[in-house]
């Protein structure tokens, strides 16, 4: 909850004291009723002020918030099975919407922002950055296996676009772990890269997206991006 007269000048349609003057004089509304007391509180995202029977409009400060997305939690807004969703472990009282998707069993670096347009932009296939997962599949693929995905892999859809392919290590376990970088964003798309070429994914990790990584946010947790990398995702 915020002051009446510093949500009018933050507004942009008058300085504090002017805005102090038109509570004052009555020439403010608040949910349909005129308020003259200064100190009043209210809420600027949903509360409708008047000033002279025009409503303000107030700018929301744009946010981008960079998640570690654990595991078992969905990337969406609300979940009608009562799922966790990326929403419920971020606390802000901005409205925030998740920048594309990471699967209900995929962990890692997901963005949030209330920025539409950036968001748009992000998820446009023509500005879309470079995204790096690390992949524990079954088995253990051969360079030739790893070549397909490194050409471009046929799906359903279409083929891919070339690929950055990295073998990092064989578990005890008969799994290897592969670090891959991409460009697209596609529904499921590294589980259905390697699921074509005989090594389902057992667990899947984003480590990176353009130059943002996971470093100092454990999982669950969040960060601000700051207006410098803000700009720089612009
Ligand atoms: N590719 C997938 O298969 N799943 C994700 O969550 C992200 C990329």
């Amino acid at each position: 909850m915020q002051r009446l007269q510093k949500v009018i000048s933050e507004a942009g349609i008058a300085s504090r004291r002017k805005a102090e003057q038109l509570i004052i004089d009555g020439q403010v509304m608040v949910n349909g009723k005129t308020v003259t007391e200064l100190g009043f509180k209210v809420d600027p995202l949903h509360d409708q002020i008047l000033v002279n029977g025009k409503e303000i409009k107030i700018k929301t400060k744009k946010v981008v918030v960079l998640l570690n997305k654990p595991k078992k939690v969905i990337t969406s807004m609300k979940d009608p099975q009562g799922r966790k969703t990326v929403i419920d472990l971020i606390r802000l009282q901005e409205r925030i919407y998740p920048v594309g998707r990471l699967d209900y069993d995929t962990e890692g670096l997901l963005l949030l922002t209330n920025d539409g347009e950036l968001a748009n932009r992000l998820m446009h296939p023509r500005f879309e950055l470079d995204k790096t997962y690390e992949a524990i599949v079954a088995g253990n693929p051969s360079e030739a296996e790893l070549d397909q995905l490194r050409k471009g892999i046929q799906l359903e859809e279409g083929v891919t676009s070339p690929a950055k392919v990295e073998k990092i290590l064989i578990n005890k376990k008969n799994q290897a772990k592969i670090k891959i970088t991409i460009h697209e964003g596609r529904n499921r798309q590294v589980r259905r890269m390697f699921q074509a070429i005989g090594h389902p994914v057992v667990h899947l990790k984003r480590i990176q997206y353009g130059f943002l990584t996971l470093s100092g946010v454990s999982v669950g947790k969040y960060r601000f991006l700051s207006e410098d990398e803000i700009c720089q995702l612009k």
